[in-house]
């Protein structure tokens, strides 16, 4: 063993789902945006010239922030921006889940918390869901060092109310709550409007699904401007230029065309609506979703099986083989085409395992 093995950080990395380098793929796999972002995004991306690729982008990012604050009708001193939620998500873990006790969070959820949480030396604790996948707030009234959860959850697609946020929030005044709203915009009341009444509740967004832009890498995080500049001090302190101009220019694109936002965001919620009948017809069935993919089990084929027939299939969908979710499916909600898609290669796998 090399001396400096010894001092190297141990972890075990979050795994992201397969992007595949071949053409002619239908990828459900990680709820990405079936349809293009809004046209003046490509449009600002295009105008970007060598001078400002020369320079360094404005660390204050206050274009991007201005078009947020103006958007949720908050304070620019209440937006953080960065590459992506992740990115907002880790500097949060960062910034505010340096105490001693546990950092509370689902044991169904978002793979990253515990990656975050390990990787930063946070200890944490993982709150087991109720047999329907449903999160209880009384499970977070107990001793902590923050919380954080999805909502709607991940995989599940479960929403909970605002009502949950606001009583997590209210029963923890000395504790950061975040609200990690990726998938908030497919049809979920935002907890947003909270953060005027509770100084501790940090809620987080993303331009990665609902506005097709995973690719730029854009998330966002709103809250008190105390929670906003202490964030800041510790974005400064490790990378005072996270946002790179092109993103943050394609970000404000994004925000300025609300009519095609609303439009795709339609789409994808009628073409979920269908979804769910068809895929209840052929057998399958799982929780009201409320993201853009379903989490869904079949009657009698194991999910690990559908899984890899999809797969050889060239059509890419999440499994998880974790307990208690082994025997589900994630679906991303694609373009009705790639749906069709999916239901004749289920029939055919269906039609093989019966
Ligand atoms: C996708 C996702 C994120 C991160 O998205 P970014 O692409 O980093 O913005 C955060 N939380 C949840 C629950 C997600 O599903």
């Amino acid at each position: 063993m090399k001396q400096w093995m010894k001092n190297v950080r141990e972890v075990e990395p979050y795994v992201p789902g397969e992007q595949p380098q071949v053409r002619d793929v239908t990828k459900l796999n990680t709820n990405e945006n079936p349809y293009p972002p809004a046209p003046g995004v490509l449009a600002a991306i295009s105008a970007v010239d060598e001078d400002r690729l020369r320079r360094y982008p404005d660390p204050d990012c206050r274009g991007l922030i201005r078009a947020l604050a103006d958007y949720y009708h908050v304070g620019e001193d209440q937006v953080f921006v960065g590459v992506g939620s992740d990115d907002v998500l880790a500097t949060a873990f960062m910034t505010f889940f340096n105490g001693n006790d546990p950092i509370l969070f689902p044991d169904i959820s978002y793979a990253f918390y515990e990656v975050w949480a390990e990787m930063m030396r946070i200890p944490f604790r993982k709150i087991l869901l109720g047999e329907d996948f449903r999160l209880k707030a009384e499970d977070y009234v107990q001793p902590n060092g923050g919380i954080v959860f999805p909502n709607p959850n991940a995989p599940t697609s479960i929403l909970e109310p605002v009502s949950f946020v606001e009583k997590i929030a209210a029963a923890n005044p000395g504790s950061v709550v975040i609200a990690d709203e990726a998938y908030i915009d497919f049809g979920g009341e935002s907890a947003l409007p909270l953060i005027q009444k509770y100084d501790n509740l940090l809620v987080t967004q993303t331009f990665s699904k609902s506005r097709a832009l995973a690719g730029m890498r854009i998330g966002f995080a709103i809250g008190d401007p105390a929670l906003i500049s202490a964030m800041m001090a510790v974005r400064n302190s490790y990378n005072s230029y996270t946002m790179n101009q092109t993103a943050l220019d394609a970000g404000i694109a994004a925000i300025e065309d609300d009519e095609y936002f609303r439009g795709r965001l339609a789409d994808i919620m009628d073409t979920r609506a269908d979804a769910v009948k068809r895929l209840g017809a052929l057998g399958f069935s799982g929780p009201d979703p409320m993201a853009n993919f379903l989490f869904v089990q079949h009657e009698s084929v194991p999910a690990v099986k559908i899984f890899e027939a999809l797969r050889a299939r060239h059509i890419y969908v999440r499994y998880f083989a974790k307990p208690r979710i082994d025997n589900y499916l994630r679906i991303t909600i694609g373009t009705p085409a790639q749906m069709e898609r999916l239901y004749t290669a289920l029939e055919e796998i269906l039609k093989e395992n019966r």
